[in-house]
């Protein structure tokens, strides 16, 4: 059975001439307008190098971008919901908190919160829902009835914290202009969805900002100790600070945050003297970012603080995988949704997600994935790319932890197959030109969403990001160096 393809917006291979040409072109573009990342190997603060980028758009089919548009005020108010339901996060967590330090660390942070109180019942979430496109059908051998290679979109999986690529998603929109303008080719533009992604999210920060309603305050972006994807975060700053010169930002790690900032009576989390009105994470989700008790300290007097927090610590459960899988469960959707028409929309995107606890269902769900591994991919509780398990690797690894309490803190997924397109990747230091490649892509759409437990008080969608990788990768993170920018052609 052949995997199912897209035709390419333009015809390939170019010929060899202006291929060289077009690439030197944008590389030196994408130079000059962030579409960069710091070196990993050769880590130096002065200098950034182009991050890898699809030449050409990926084609992307209108009304599944549609769809996934118009969903995502639905997913918005399902996290937020979820995230403010303490029994079903206590219940559907419990079995991986025996067995996982991390997300147990980050769920003793919320007992100790909300025994003492909550002092800002106000949660800012920047969310990003991330899907893949199924080219099999399950109604037909291989083919939708709709006769085109695809049949509908799954969700990989929903991102709660340090939700990336607001400024990364709509520069690859722009340079893929202009690349398509080099080319003579500006008429395909038009098919290329607009990307407000950075301003929305920013719009996000800026009305949570206002929310905590005191002049003086400022915002905190609370970042790695080295920030890699260093255009993609600072791009948020710029954008905030050109659309309201009056917010100050600052950058602190966990340790600078430990070390810089006290709560004052009032319960105010104070840095340089003033009061911190928003925190907006981009580090603090995995266990590496936390290499001693001073980073959980840090966190701790955060969430303590009368700061809006995006995330807050629910926030962060709610997005883990195994919330993901139990909302997938029977009967789940119905308990924040009800009945409804969205509930069957939201049910339709999610691919086979199972449980690997130890009950029947979970002894059945190991049983079924030994049997036919391929199929499958095996996720621990964890974030940032590079940590499921694929093909052999899930058999093996669950003839290893068949019998231990381990296997509890992963979810089984059923693997998606999305159609295949030919394209040209650019990478740094990479020959040019590249080789015609099959490359699959991931679509993440951004959603805003402020509220109490009681009221939601904004919700939108702000824009999307594409990242597109070899077909025959398992993972395709850009920061990770597998994947590649690029942005949807509507077909
Ligand atoms: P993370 O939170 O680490 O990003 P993801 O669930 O997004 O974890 O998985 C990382 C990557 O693995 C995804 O970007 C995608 O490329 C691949 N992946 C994850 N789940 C699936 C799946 N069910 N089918 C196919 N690929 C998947
Ligand atoms: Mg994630
Ligand atoms: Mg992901």
């Amino acid at each position: 059975m052949s995997q199912a393809r897209f035709a390419s917006c333009i015809p390939l291979p170019l010929e060899h001439k202006v291929l060289v040409n077009v690439i030197e072109k944008a590389k030196d573009w994408a130079l000059m307008h962030g579409v960069g990342m710091r070196d990993k190997k050769h880590f130096t603060k002065d200098a950034i190098q182009i991050a890898p980028f699809v030449l050409l758009p990926s084609p992307f089919p209108r009304t599944e971008f549609t769809k996934a548009i118009e969903l995502q005020t639905v997913l918005n108010e399902l996290m937020h919901k979820v995230a403010h339901n303490e029994e079903f996060l206590e219940h559907t967590l419990q079995n991986a908190l025996q067995v996982d330090e991390f997300t147990a660390n980050l769920y003793d942070i919320w007992v100790k919160v909300r025994n003492e109180g909550i002092t800002q019942p106000i949660s800012l979430g920047m969310l990003r829902s991330d899907i893949m496109l199924e080219s099999r059908c399950p109604h037909t051998e291989n083919q939708c009835a709709k006769h085109t290679p695809y049949c509908s979109w799954k969700q990989v999986e929903i991102n709660s914290i340090a939700s990336g690529f607001g400024h990364l998603g709509p520069v690859s929109r722009d340079i893929q202009s202009y690349i398509l303008r080099q080319l003579n080719r500006g008429d395909l533009i038009k098919n290329m969805p607009e990307n407000r992604a950075l301003s929305g999210l920013c719009s996000g920060i800026i009305e949570a900002y206002d929310l905590f309603g005191i002049p003086s305050a400022v915002v905190l972006f609370v970042v790695e100790e080295v920030s890699y994807n260093i255009c993609d975060q600072r791009f948020h700053e710029f954008e905030i600070s050109e659309t309201r010169p009056d917010i100050m930002i600052f950058r602190k790690t966990l340790n600078e945050i430990y070390e810089e900032t006290e709560l004052n009576d009032k319960k105010q989390l104070i840095l340089d003297g003033h009061p911190v009105a928003v925190v907006y994470y981009r580090s603090g989700y995995e266990p590496a970012q936390y290499p001693s008790s001073r980073e959980w300290d840090a966190r701790l007097r955060v969430e303590r603080s009368t700061a809006i927090k995006c995330p807050s610590i629910h926030y962060q459960l709610a997005g883990t995988k195994k919330v993901q899988q139990a909302l997938a469960a029977a009967g789940a959707l119905e308990r924040f949704m009800g009945s409804s028409a969205a509930t069957t929309r939201v049910r339709d995107i999610f691919t086979g997600l199972y449980s690997l606890d130890f009950d029947e269902n979970g002894e059945r769900a190991v049983e079924m994935a030994i049997a036919d591994a391929e199929r499958f991919v095996l996720k621990p509780q964890r974030e940032g790319g590079g940590n499921n398990l694929y093909g052999e690797e899930v058999r093996d690894a669950l003839l290893r932890m068949r019998h231990s309490r381990e296997r509890a803190a992963y979810i089984l997924m059923e693997r998606i197959l999305p159609p295949l397109v030919s394209g040209y990747v650019v990478r740094p230091g990479a020959p040019v030109p590249p080789q015609v490649v099959d490359l699959v892509s991931e679509l993440g759409i951004f959603g805003v969403i402020i509220g109490t437990k009681d009221k939601i008080i904004s919700n939108r969608q702000v824009g999307h990001m594409l990242r597109t990788k070899l077909a025959d990768a398992d993972e395709g993170g850009v920061a990770a160096g597998l994947g590649a920018l690029d942005s949807p052609y509507l077909i």
